[in-house]
């Protein structure tokens, strides 16, 4: 143990623990991290005592600010690279509407207990008589041996009092790759309609480290299995299982979001790519319809599903800002490259696909690679192949005709001069006319043969240039 206590702020604390007459421990998370050897800069320090006074000694020594948080009874300073919090030992009680308990101060034993789970209520001491030994009343370390999400208490109680404690556990599972224990997924199930006490912001918090993640269909798994998707993103939920009609059924919608969202985290450690692959399919369940002779269809669902973007991320407190776009419009792309690679691959459709993607294409062919799931390894190789010469494609396309981020070479402006036309429909038509011959490859993406063209065009719509 105290080999990790290497860094010097830990003398430091323990001399002024020892000065002061005051027992001190480091706790939660760091000590935790220590053991699975994830390096962590957040450090829980508890105080049997004045947690503020201690950290105000402590910034004195330091020689650092203390920033003091009077309402919550805890102060904070950086140290180097190290953010340090203190706080005194405490014991909580929770009422039934409010996951905010009444606090009074605990001793070391009443602190762990209020702790979440058993990993996280570890505590090592930074006291004179036994620095560096581990405090672990609930056999915490015997858990993550284990590899598993246990609470202290019974975890009806855990989590009754604090329903956050949920999403933690089934996040906490998902970083890392812990099973939880069957008592506490019981009681889960049981009081997952308590989430409903927890700010949206604080469920959309943890959902996004779930997100974030290595294999993220660990926590969407026990989300839906435990009952909590269905109550906190419905819409999700709902891709969940398979219809049959005519023994004629579909993929399970929900268990291929997750593999492409598990795909794609092997690709891009983005948040909102992921999100983009959690989001793609969105629409499948609304737009689904059995066509006879045909089987099943999910027509504009890509369309549907980026409709259904804005109203997500309202509901779920996410940022209703540019990234909210970049997943709308991959949602609404996302069928297009795999289109494209099930056929023949024209120069004109790349360039069509690159003027709509612009500075997101490269995004979109990941979600795209992610999005081929089919168990048939012939056609995984036949779109792979393809998706490969779209690629190519794309490639050359853009080194040529340059259409990312692209502007018609001839502006609305341009057209009204030439032709001294005011605002209206030829200068549209005109516009169209240029953009098409342009993205259909009828013309090179240049002023010259863009005005040669509009010039002919014009000409057949009766229009004259003006000459100044
Ligand atoms: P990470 O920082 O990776 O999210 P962490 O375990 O450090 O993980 P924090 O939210 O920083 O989590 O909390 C620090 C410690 O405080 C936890 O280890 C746990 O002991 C305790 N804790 C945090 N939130 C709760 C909660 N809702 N209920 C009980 N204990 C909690
Ligand atoms: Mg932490």
């Amino acid at each position: 143990m105290l080999q990790h206590l290497q860094n010097p702020v830990f003398k430091v604390l323990a001399t002024i623990a020892n000065q002061t007459q005051t027992e001190a421990y480091v706790i939660g998370g760091f000590v935790r991290d220590l053991f699975l050897n994830r390096p962590s800069k957040d450090i829980d320090i508890v105080i049997l005592g004045n947690g503020i006074e201690f950290a105000e000694q402590a910034g004195r020594q330091l020689k650092t600010k203390v920033a003091v948080f009077k309402n919550f009874g805890t102060a904070m300073l950086k140290y180097n690279d190290l953010e340090i919090e203190f706080v005194g030992a405490r014991k909580e009680s929770y009422r039934s509407d409010s996951r905010k308990p009444i606090v009074e101060n605990g001793t070391l034993e009443d602190d762990q207990l209020r702790r979440d789970f058993t990993i996280n209520a570890l505590a090592i001491s930074l006291n004179k008589d036994n620095y560096g030994s581990l405090i672990d009343p609930f056999n915490g370390l015997a858990d993550l041996e284990r590899k598993l999400i246990r609470t202290p208490l019974d975890p009806a109680i855990t989590f009754s009092d604090d329903p956050l404690r949920m999403m933690r556990a089934i996040r906490f599972a998902t970083q890392l790759n812990f099973d939880i224990d069957e008592a506490a997924l019981a009681a889960i199930k049981n009081q997952k309609e308590r989430i409903s006490i927890v700010s949206k912001e604080r469920i959309t918090d943890e959902l996004n480290k779930i997100i974030l993640a290595k294999t993220p269909s660990i926590g969407f798994n026990h989300l839906f299995d435990t009952g909590l998707l269905q109550l906190i993103f419905p819409q999700m939920a709902a891709l969940y299982g398979v219809e049959i009609i005519n023994g004629k059924g579909h993929k399970d919608n929900f268990y291929h979001t997750l593999q492409v969202l598990d795909n794609i985290c092997e690709t891009t450690d983005d948040l909102w790519l992921r999100w983009a692959a959690i989001l793609h399919d969105i629409a499948k369940p609304p737009t689904k319809r059995f066509e006879e002779g045909h089987g099943w269809t999910f027509h504009g669902h890509e369309d549907k599903g980026a409709r259904m973007v804005p109203q997500i991320f309202a509901q779920l407190k996410l940022p209703l800002n540019e990234k909210m776009k970049f997943v709308q419009k991959l949602v609404q792309l996302h069928l297009r490259p795999i289109v494209l690679a099930q056929e023949k691959v024209t120069d004109s459709a790349v360039r069509r696909l690159l003027f709509e993607a612009g500075e997101e294409i490269e995004s979109l062919m990941l979600l795209c690679n992610a999005d081929i799931t089919t168990k048939n390894e012939y056609k995984v190789k036949k779109y792979r192949n393809n998706f490969e010469l779209v690629k190519q494609k794309l490639k050359d396309v853009e080194e040529r005709d340059q259409l990312r981020n692209w502007q018609p070479p001839i502006s609305g402006n341009d057209i009204m001069e030439t032709f001294g036309l005011s605002a209206g429909r030829e200068v549209g038509i005109l516009k169209n006319a240029i953009r098409e011959a342009i993205l259909e490859g009828e013309i090179i993406n240049s002023y010259d043969e863009a005005f040669h063209f509009m010039l002919k065009k014009a000409k057949e719509l009766g229009l004259n240039q003006v000459i100044k």
